[in-house]
């Protein structure tokens, strides 16, 4: 069984990153810029920002949290949104979701400049990946697509399921599957909360997406021999000790031992998802400085 390992895998792409982002300075360009707009108070929603900081200052990047109070109104983010979109310092930028009720998030993506849309959820870019044009593809599926590249594993032919079709992590990734492309290739089923056996589909898949949120639903006996598991999931439970510990949707130990590849929870596709957003930024900054994207 071979271990996944997003954590080594994101640490090699933020080195490329890093060259990439000095070989830009040495160009005379500036400092590839991210912004990241948080809303309230939500904790999880404030790590991941300060992740997404810090990992910008590792790498060489810029970057600006703008932090808004959770009774903004919508027109007043709309404005924010729309001054980013303006500000010529700034290449890429993200909304951190969830957003308080009383705010449609869709009018907010939508408000988002595609051009500056390193997350890749407005429909612009979604239609331009459905479209195999160049694109900025949602970080998560991304990050998953880099990961079996790095890892040479052979998707061609081979009978993926992808659990959960949200916007963000199981759509795309069925469509960056399905894509003719290496990886890709693969014959493709989307599973969700209304699929009837989903063990039935599991046991037969070559590669297991599971992007659901509910832990450890995919218990190790459903994974075929030999197969391929992507665990996207981050479920926070209580231990004992009172202390919380995140785990993904599959049970871990028993895929692990039927599976050929796995990630781990934490470790896998998280670390990953972060990675591959840097390197959105920095090609959102080539291509509005008119300068060669990095490979
Ligand atoms: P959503 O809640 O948006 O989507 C969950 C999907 O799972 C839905 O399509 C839903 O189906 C489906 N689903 C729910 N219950 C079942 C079930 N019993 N059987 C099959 N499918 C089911 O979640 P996200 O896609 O945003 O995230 C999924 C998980 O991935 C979460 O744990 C999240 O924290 C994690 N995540 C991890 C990231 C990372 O970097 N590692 C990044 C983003 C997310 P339906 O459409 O019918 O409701």
């Amino acid at each position: 069984m071979q271990l996944l390992d997003g954590k080594s895998c994101s640490e090699q792409i933020r080195q490329e990153i890093a060259k990439t982002v000095s070989q830009l300075k040495a160009d005379g360009q500036r400092a590839p810029h991210l912004a990241a707009v948080l809303v309230g108070n939500d904790g999880a929603s404030q790590n991941y920002v300060a992740f997404k900081v810090k990992d910008c200052e590792e790498v060489g990047l810029e970057s600006t949290t703008i932090r808004l109070e959770d009774s903004i109104t919508e027109q007043e983010l709309l404005a924010k949104v729309d001054e980013l979109n303006k500000d010529d310092a700034i290449d890429g930028f993200i909304v951190q979701l969830p957003l308080p009720k009383h705010i449609d998030e869709n009018k907010i993506i939508l408000a988002i400049d595609p051009a500056k849309d390193v997350d890749g959820f407005c429909p612009e870019n979604v239609g331009r990946l459905n479209l195999g044009l160049p694109t900025f593809i949602s970080a998560t599926p991304n990050g998953i697509m880099e990961l079996l590249r790095r890892y040479e594993i052979d998707t061609e032919g081979k009978h993926c399921v992808v659990l959960g079709r949200s916007n963000i992590v199981g759509t795309p990734m069925a469509v960056l599957m399905s894509r003719n492309t290496n990886p890709g290739n693969a014959t493709v089923t989307i599973a969700h909360s209304r699929t009837k056996d989903l063990a039935s589909f599991v046991r037969q898949s070559d590669i297991v997406v599971a992007a659901v949120g509910r832990p450890q639903m995919v218990p190790g006996d459903w994974i075929k021999p030999g197969a391929t598991v992507i665990d996207v999931g981050i479920n926070r439970i209580e231990k004992e000790d009172g202390k919380t510990k995140l785990i993904g949707d599959v049970e871990f130990e028993g895929a692990s031992k039927r599976a050929g590849a796995i990630t781990p929870v934490p470790g896998g596709v998280g670390p990953m998802t972060m990675a591959v957003l840097l390197a959105n930024t920095v090609t959102a900054a080539c291509r509005q400085a008119g300068v060669d994207e990095p490979a």
